[in-house]
């Protein structure tokens, strides 16, 4: 095979470019941005000025692609947790905060890399870029892919952004990694192919971001993420690279427009943040504008239930599935799927609809675990299926359970960091520590009442009264 063609040069098609390389004499990743040659924010990727965590299983992912790049992260300045030592992140979910005071008893599974998304982008570029038959074609927008007859695509149109000049690219294999704006659905439709079925989360949340400095000492933790839920806003403070922090407020939607300045983002942090971090916060002084990000509500083509799909054309990334961003898995899905293209191209498979149908196994679960956490523990929703409610039910009773103990704190982190699958949280072992954990906290409920707006104060004296468990 000679010639595969990445189109988008964002995680996805990076990754994607990787794989490749393995099985193409040459492979072109065509983007519309000018690639910057430092670790600066780009226009085609506004979500860069938002919080972006890569989680535990995608830092894993990407060290097989890139031997040693992990390491280069923290040369670099990225922040590292990888001691299993959990008193330098704070989490809460629901009325309940994760358990701080103990370790994680495998530390190596679950490590944090805290940067930018610039940062982490450009290492990623930068490999790609050394990787001998691999080449990028910058400042040029894809039109669309080529076709000859209607069932092989044979290359792609591009437009040259500084000339206007239009260019056919030939390529043996075009895969689509355009993210969110997702332009396959309409090429397939315009060949007589029609359109995939979409599935669409029904959370829709609005983000403010802005990248601050912090005085040295102000804040004792590194990761911070707190989601109350009950309509109250959501928060995420993180200690990214060369002493920067980005903090991340939210609100649905529908309680209105993110806050577009300093002031309004910290009266959204006020109703949510424990009060030691909010008074580090306020000593913050920021470093960029505040950036704002609409619409959070993610989106799964189904391609693979097309019952047709033209040869030689793939798609991945967000393209194929955006997931809702709070949860902060669009990276490490990314890592997910570019893997199991390498495990299509090994096999010598050339039928699209198996790498798309074994892409959704990645998929799926983590769907699903999303879903449930959108709709809330609370929602009333007869649609709603009953892996659906099994997945809400387990995860709002492990998370009461975390608060005290660490081995369900530990699997609550794998799970949601995708190092295990969410049927990790209905292990019947499991489910016997987390219905203990919940009859205790109900006898310490009934003697203290807390509710979630005293749980800081009310942690604090617990922990002077109660020995830990
Ligand atoms: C607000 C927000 C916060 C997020 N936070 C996280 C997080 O914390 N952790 C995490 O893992 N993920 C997060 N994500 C998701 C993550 O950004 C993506 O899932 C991940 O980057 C994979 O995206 P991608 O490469 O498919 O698309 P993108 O990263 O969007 O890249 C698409 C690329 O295609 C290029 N392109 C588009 N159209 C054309 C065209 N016509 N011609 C040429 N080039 C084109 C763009 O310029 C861009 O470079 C977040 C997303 C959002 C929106």
């Amino acid at each position: 095979m000679t010639h595969a063609v990445v189109l988008g040069a964002g995680m996805a098609g990076l990754l994607t470019a990787r794989v490749l390389s393995e099985f193409y004499e040459h492979v072109t990743v065509v983007e519309r941005d000018r690639l910057p040659d430092s670790p600066i924010q780009r226009k085609g990727i506004p979500q860069g000025r938002h919080l972006h965590s890569f989680l535990s299983r995608g830092c894993h992912l990407i060290e097989e692609l890139f031997p040693g790049i992990r390491d280069e992260l923290v040369d670099a300045g990225a922040n590292v947790v990888d001691d299993g030592d959990l008193s330098c992140v704070y989490t809460r979910i629901g009325a309940y905060e994760m358990n701080r005071s103990e370790k994680f008893a495998d530390p190596a599974a679950l490590v944090f890399y805290l940067a930018s998304r610039p940062f982490v982008e450009f290492h990623v570029r930068r490999r790609v870029a050394a990787v001998r038959n691999v080449k990028f074609v910058d400042h040029h927008d894809v039109t669309e892919p080529t076709v000859v007859a209607r069932d092989r695509v044979t290359g792609v149109l591009l437009v040259n952004r500084a000339t206007g000049e239009a260019t056919a690219m030939d390529a043996d294999l075009v895969v689509d990694a355009m993210g969110r704006a997702a332009r396959t659905p309409a090429f397939l439709e315009k060949l007589g192919y029609g359109r995939p079925s979409e599935h669409r989360s029904p959370a829709n949340w609005a983000y403010s971001s802005q990248l601050l400095s912090i005085p040295a000492g102000a804040i004792a933790e590194k990761m911070v993420m707190v989601e109350p839920g009950k309509g109250l806003p959501r928060a995420a403070l993180v200690a990214y690279e060369h002493d920067t922090w980005i903090l991340t407020v939210g609100q649905s939607a529908a309680h209105g427009e993110p806050p577009t300045d300093r002031a309004g983002m910290l009266a959204l942090a006020e109703r949510c943040m424990p009060s030691s971090i909010l008074s580090g916060l306020r000593s913050a002084q920021p470093l960029e504008d505040v950036a704002i990000f609409n619409n959070t509500a993610g989106v799964w083509r189904r391609y693979d239930r097309m019952p047709r799909f033209p040869a030689r054309l793939l798609v991945i990334g967000d393209a194929l599935c955006s997931l809702n961003p709070i949860y902060g898995q669009g990276m490490t899905m990314a890592a997910l799927e570019a893997l199991a293209l390498q495990d299509y191209l090994r096999d010598g498979q050339d039928e699209p609809q198996r790498f798309f149908r074994a892409v959704a196994k990645h998929i799926g679960p983590t769907w699903a675990m999303n879903q449930a956490n959108d709709r809330g523990p609370s929602s009333v929703d007869r649609r709603r299926s009953a892996r659906t409610r099994v997945v809400t039910w387990t995860m709002n009773k492990a998370l009461k359970a975390a608060e005290h103990d660490i081995v369900v704190t530990e699997r609550f982190f794998r799970v949601t960091s995708l190092v295990d699958p969410p049927t990790r949280l209905q292990d019947p072992a499991l489910i016997a520590r987390v219905i203990v954990g919940n009859l205790r906290r109900r006898r310490f409920s009934s003697s203290t009442a807390p509710s979630w707006r005293t749980t800081g104060r009310l942690a604090r004296r617990r922990a002077a009264s109660e020995a830990p468990h």
